[in-house]
């Protein structure tokens, strides 16, 4: 079984259901087993700013799907919850990212793994390492050593409040 972190986010529509409902599909795959899913952690949009509010979690699988399998599904989640890509880093109704995949470093030409990004991005960050607080391998320390450089960014992402009944793994 390989071990995948995965980053979640959504800023249209019911965004509490959209991440509920991408948990339901990814337990749903009979490969795929949740270990453990991240509080729910709100965040104003990065970048491309005029757009609501994200909600972002982190979630940790175990998987015999390869990468190329583990990125079909994320894309097959993202369009059976009705995502249409509008422009890059726009608003969407969910996303999946694949951060790490078993320690692997991944360059194809549709997946690159470490996500390229998630070590600026507080959003990924703070999620990743609070479900990893023993952080096994250089990419997860490295998440823990990058987040305490972070430590303005580390700020803007809070605890989402309205967050009554967390996402569970079972
Ligand atoms: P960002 O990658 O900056 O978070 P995004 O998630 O909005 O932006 P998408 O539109 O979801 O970008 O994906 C664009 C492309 O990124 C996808 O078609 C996919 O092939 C590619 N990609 C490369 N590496 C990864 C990865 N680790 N996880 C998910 N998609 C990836
Ligand atoms: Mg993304
Ligand atoms: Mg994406």
């Amino acid at each position: 079984m390989k071990d995948v972190y995965l980053s979640i986010g959504t800023n249209m529509g019911d965004r509490y259901d959209n991440l509920q409902q991408a948990i339901a599909l990814l337990k749903q795959e009979k490969a795929i087993e949740l270990v453990r899913i991240s509080s729910v952690y709100e965040t104003a949009a990065v970048g491309y700013t005029d757009q609501a509010d994200f909600l972002n979690i982190a979630v940790h699988l175990k998987t015999n799907k390869s990468s190329a399998e583990m990125l079909q599904l994320c894309q097959s989640i993202e369009q059976e919850l009705g995502r249409v890509r509008e422009f890059r880093w726009g608003p969407r109704i969910i996303d999946l990212d694949i951060l790490l995949y078993n320690h692997e470093n991944i360059e194809t030409e549709s997946l690159i793994v470490p996500h390229p990004r998630m070590y600026e991005r507080a959003f990924v960050l703070v999620p990743l390492v609070e479900i990893t607080p023993t952080p096994l391998g250089k990419q997860l320390q490295q998440a823990h050593h990058e987040l305490q450089q972070l430590d303005c960014e580390r700020e803007g992402v809070a605890l989402w409040k309205d967050c009554n009944k967390p996402l569970t793994v079972n």
